[in-house]
């Protein structure tokens, strides 16, 4: 009895938290975005020199899409899906490919997973 107070008491708050919570994640999520296009727009690629800019992050994103809709239609329907994004900026330039590193707001250059390299030449090939 008591351990179902609880868990209505928890459930309670949750939904009275949740004008809060959604808006602040939503407003956080935005800042974030400008602040990888503030860093593209300034810098410059490891590999070919040239300034990444916006559009870089326009790439990845469509890119990202392409990875997201393959894993999709590759997985078994019904299947929980937990996707880690594995590209946030692709040089426009050169093609090189980005990570994000939030904790130090700089990008790394994306090292190979045999688990991507598994997907992406497929990706490549439709
Ligand atoms: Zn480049």
């Amino acid at each position: 009895m008591i351990k179902n107070i609880r868990e209505c008491i928890i459930v309670l708050v949750i939904i009275l938290l949740l004008p809060i919570l959604v808006p602040y994640l939503l407003l956080k999520d935005r800042v974030e975005k400008r602040r990888r296009k503030q860093l593209a727009s300034r810098f410059v690629c490891v590999e070919c020199g040239e300034v990444l800019g916006v559009e870089a992050i326009r790439l990845a994103d469509e890119r990202w899409d392409e990875i997201v809709k393959a894993i999709i239609a590759k997985s078994e329907p019904g299947t929980r899906l937990r996707l880690v994004r594995t590209v946030d900026a692709i040089c426009p330039h050169c093609g090189c490919q980005y990570l994000y590193h939030q904790a130090e707001r700089t990008f790394v250059v994306r090292e190979e997973s045999p688990e991507w390299e598994r997907l992406e030449p497929k990706l490549d090939s439709e």
